[in-house]
């Protein structure tokens, strides 16, 4: 279950330094954003403040993360591991994570499906993007009907695929649809989420 602020004095500090590891993930693309140590006094301000803060083990002190970078991680839901001497921290990221300017200090991309959360994301910056520049945002600014549209087109070329073209097209076409998509679920407000939500409810009966 979710931690609050009731549970902190039950996980499982370190005897020495009082800290646990934290690890940061994006909630929306499922990417692991960093690797950081709170105290129980740090997790509070997590808590209280809504934005991820660690304490740092240079610095000596709490540090929000993004408190100079205006990079804030905004929580989302902290959980505890299976043996309360780790956290998990699941959080809405402002800007890019790492010092480097990439999005995770580990600079890895998800595999399989969960890449679409990273489109998203992707996507959802397009929506400010000049329509010169960007294709997307020139889908955007020319409305769900017309993302409708693709979506039927590309549906067609897929199944079309599946019947006439090797495994190598079929991955195109189907690149296209989910692209097409994601920029449906970017126009009308929605999360891959709150698709694959359906699915996950549907295992469960
Ligand atoms: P920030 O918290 O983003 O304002 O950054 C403040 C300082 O914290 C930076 O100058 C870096 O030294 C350090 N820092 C920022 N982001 C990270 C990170 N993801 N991992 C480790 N150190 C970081
Ligand atoms: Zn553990
Ligand atoms: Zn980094
Ligand atoms: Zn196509």
């Amino acid at each position: 279950a979710p931690l609050s602020a009731a549970d902190l004095d039950s996980l499982a500090w370190d005897k020495v330094n009082g800290l646990l590891p934290a690890v940061v993930q994006d909630d929306v693309s499922g990417l692991v954003l960093m690797l950081g140590y709170v105290s129980r006094e740090s997790l509070a301000a997590t808590i209280d403040s809504g934005f991820v803060t660690f304490y740092s083990r240079s610095k000596e002190r709490l540090w929000m993360k993004g408190e100079t970078s205006g990079n804030r991680l905004r929580l989302v839901e902290l959980r505890a591991d299976c043996d309360d001497d780790a956290v998990l921290i699941l959080a809405d990221p402002e800007g890019p994570t790492c010092h480097t300017g990439a999005a995770s200090c580990f600079a890895h991309q998800p595999a399989g499906a969960a890449w679409l959360g990273v489109l998203s994301r992707i996507i959802a910056d397009r929506a400010d993007a000049s329509e010169a520049e960007s294709y997307t945002a020139r889908l955007l600014a020319k409305g769900v009907e017309k993302i409708a549209q693709k979506i039927g087109e590309e549906g067609v070329e897929v199944s079309l695929a599946a019947v006439t073209r090797d495994n190598a097209g079929i991955a195109e076409e189907a690149a296209d649809l989910l692209y097409h998509l994601s920029v449906l679920l970017q126009a009308k407000g929605m999360r891959w989420d709150d698709v694959t939500q359906i699915l996950r409810e549907r295992h469960k009966i």
